[in-house]
């Protein structure tokens, strides 16, 4: 089995590396990319507990852009994690994250929820490590803010709620760009999640190279619009659980959702292409 959507701890997933290859292999799944939100500082362990364990591993990352003020979420995959202009790319994203998350709690604070989130920016940006709203909304839940993680988004956090705080434009084009340079191959996530549609041919003209059709949130219906799309436009198609940890709340269990072979043989023609 095939799960090429995975996160850690390296951004807002509750399992280690190791832990998560551990959970991979006794879930059965054989192959899997990790996949955290603007960083690839997770990449390297989980890669080395993978090759410990026997699993083949894809390095892989899931970047932030927007449009129109929202966010859409671009997977690469296959990338050089040491691809210079990428670093320095995922650093600013990063930088923008943290002060995102100070925002926040001022936000919070200002309207009766103060929590202390100074655990939460306690971590030092060499560790690469990306902060997200996920934290914020455990420690609201913690506070006694919130019932669970969900409420607390649908409460404070989600758009449209009394502490969101939008983000700096990042074109999609600048995000497929970074990760073509770094010799990657760029996937539509969640496209079911995100309601942008109309707008797929214009990311396929900026160089869109794949689609995440298979994920927990995209009903049947979801998943045969988003196949029918790949083949239309000839992209590739990718797909897993986005598993973020056991108890985090918006979990689809490791191995619920998984890529056909045939779908993962493409993406490795594609990316061995590129590659030579
Ligand atoms: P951020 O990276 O700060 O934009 O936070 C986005 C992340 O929060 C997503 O990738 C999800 O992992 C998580 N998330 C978003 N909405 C919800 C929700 N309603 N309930 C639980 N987690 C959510
Ligand atoms: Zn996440
Ligand atoms: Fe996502
Ligand atoms: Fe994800």
């Amino acid at each position: 089995m095939i799960d090429l959507h995975l996160h850690t701890t390296a951004s807002d997933g509750l399992s280690t590396p190791d832990a998560l290859v551990r959970e991979a292999a006794a879930a059965g799944l054989r192959t899997i990319a990790v996949t955290d939100h603007d960083t690839i500082a997770g990449v390297t362990a989980t890669a080395a507990a993978a090759r410990h364990a026997g699993l083949a591993f894809v390095p892989g990352i899931e970047m932030t852009a927007t449009v129109a003020g929202r966010d859409l979420h671009i997977l690469g995959y296959y990338l050089d994690i040491d691809d210079e202009p990428l670093v320095t790319f995922l650093a600013a994203r990063r930088d923008e994250r943290r002060a995102r998350v100070v925002a926040i709690g001022e936000r919070l604070r200002a309207i009766g929820a103060p929590v202390d989130l100074a655990p939460i920016l306690d971590v030092p940006a060499a560790s690469g490590r990306a902060l997200g709203r996920p934290a914020i909304a455990r420690a609201l839940v913690a506070a006694g803010f919130a019932a669970d993680v969900a409420d607390a988004f649908d409460r404070y956090l989600a758009g449209g709620r009394p502490a969101f705080v939008t983000r700096p434009s990042v074109p999609p084009a600048d995000v497929i760009a970074r990760i073509h340079d770094a010799g990657g191959i760029a996937s539509l996530a969640h496209p079911g999640k995100m309601h942008v549609d109309v707008l797929v041919p214009e990311f396929v003209g900026a160089g869109l190279d794949a689609i995440e059709v298979y994920h927990p949130d995209h009903t049947p219906d979801d998943t045969t619009r988003y196949l029918a799309m790949a083949r239309a436009h000839g992209l590739l198609v990718t797909g897993g659980s986005d598993y973020h940890g056991p108890g985090s709340g918006r979990t689809s269990g490791l191995g619920s959702v998984t890529l056909p072979a045939e779908a993962f043989a493409a993406l490795e023609t594609r990316a061995r292409a590129v590659r030579s």
